[in-house]
């Protein structure tokens, strides 16, 4: 998905839709409108579609696969910044320090629950990725949503 086409197309942008619905399964999913997001780059909101179930009530809110739900920063930078921070390294441009603070303690919180580390490096970072854990947020039941 192509944020910037996103930008250019505002509501009209092609979003893809799910065959079904990932609660209860249906195939019927109706269109729900849109909401302004933040993501990371621009000083304006994007329109994201939402999607809802008609059998379940489940709303869905279908964001730029690069981005994971409640993040306006990119899983890439958010992971770099991360990188940097562990390793002690100078500090990307962009993200707040109050934002890298609170994804190491985030880190912290995932690598002690899941692994029983308490002090995770870059490796523990991309382990926990690749088990698709959250590693920068404290939700316990929070999963990358690939599309
Ligand atoms: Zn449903």
């Amino acid at each position: 998905m192509d944020v910037k086409g996103l930008f250019a197309l505002g509501r009209l942008y092609p979003w893809p839709r799910p065959n079904r619905c990932r609660l209860c399964g249906s195939r019927r999913i109706w269109g729900h409108g849109y909401v302004p997001r933040y993501f990371e780059g621009f000083i304006y909101p994007l329109w994201i579609r939402r999607l809802r179930c008609p059998d379940c009530g489940a709303v869905y809110t279908l964001r730029p696969d690069a981005f994971v739900r409640g993040f306006r920063y990119s899983l890439a930078t958010i992971v770099l910044s991360l990188a940097e921070t562990i390793t002690g390294k100078s500090f990307l441009p962009g993200p707040s320090r109050q934002a890298r603070q609170y994804w190491l303690k985030s880190l912290k919180f995932q690598a002690s629950r899941r692994g029983n580390v308490l002090k995770p490096d870059v490796n523990t970072l991309y382990a926990l990725l690749s088990r698709d854990v959250i590693p920068f947020t404290r939700s316990v039941n929070c999963a990358i949503l690939r599309l």
